[in-house]
């Protein structure tokens, strides 16, 4: 029952979410106007409007004008639904659970913002940092220590990878964005949470470059984002890094 809630709840987050990976990048407010439909702009009615069954009662189809919906509205509310069932489970109902509800968030809007525009907004990465920080602060998350080690630790690997990467080929690889969203991870997971987020970041984001260039042709300088795998690295992480962790120690040991 109290999983049902948090998927709910999960959806509901993910539809305000929606409003923000569309809107965070023009610079448009995220409460005004109220939604609407980016084909016809009429606006959309409160009962057209429910996360995930919306979607399904109008078959993907705006009310007004039929045009399609694209289906990664229902798709980021599926994802923030289940991520919360995933958070309820891994740290039961808690103060923590809101503070890594709120990381997971921002994780999820700057993978799509990411996806679609390559940036990594500010007004998300750096409160983001000062919010991980604080959270520590007052017992919520990784040690404080820890969470200011982990911040000035994925900041400063991503600042020394971009400044190596440009020197050696003098071509821009990484943003300044990925800088700020690793200090990010850093700030909520720990200095362990950025190295296991950047080893798993680093592997995903290879194999998926790999296949796009294959898929594109062999065209290695068409741009591909790195904040998502980041950001699936972190959600790694946060679930299952101690456990990797001790798995990766104990073959060290076996060894
Ligand atoms: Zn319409």
């Amino acid at each position: 029952m109290l999983y049902l809630v948090a998927f709910v709840f999960g959806i509901a987050v993910g539809s305000f979410l929606n409003v923000c990976i569309w809107r965070l990048p023009t610079g448009s407010s995220i409460a005004f106007p109220p939604s609407h439909c980016p084909v016809c702009s009429k606006p959309i009615r409160a009962r057209d409007n429910i996360p995930l069954l919306s979607y399904l009662l109008l078959r993907g189809r705006c009310h007004s004008c039929a045009a399609h919906i694209s289906l990664r509205y229902p798709a980021v509310e599926l994802l923030t639904g289940l991520t919360w069932m995933l958070l309820l489970y891994h740290f039961g109902l808690s103060l923590p659970l809101a503070a890594y509800g709120l990381f997971a968030a921002a994780l999820i809007v700057i993978t799509f913002i990411d996806i679609d525009h390559q940036i990594i907004p500010d007004v998300i990465s750096l409160p983001g940092i000062a919010l991980g920080v604080i959270f520590s602060a007052l017992g919520y998350g990784v040690p404080i220590v820890d969470s200011a080690l982990g911040a000035a630790l994925g900041g400063g690997l991503l600042y020394l990878v971009a400044w190596g990467y440009h020197a050696w080929t003098g071509r821009e690889g990484m943003g300044g964005g990925d800088i700020k969203l690793l200090a990010m991870i850093g700030a909520f997971l720990g200095w362990r949470g950025v190295l296991v987020t950047l080893i798993l970041g680093s592997f995903s984001g290879a194999l998926i470059g790999i296949a796009l260039i294959v898929a594109r042709g062999g065209d290695s300088r068409l741009p591909i984002p790195f904040g998502p795998f980041l950001a699936l690295g972190a959600t790694c992480a946060l679930f299952f890094g101690d456990a990797l962790i001790r798995w990766y120690l104990q073959i060290g040991f076996a060894a």
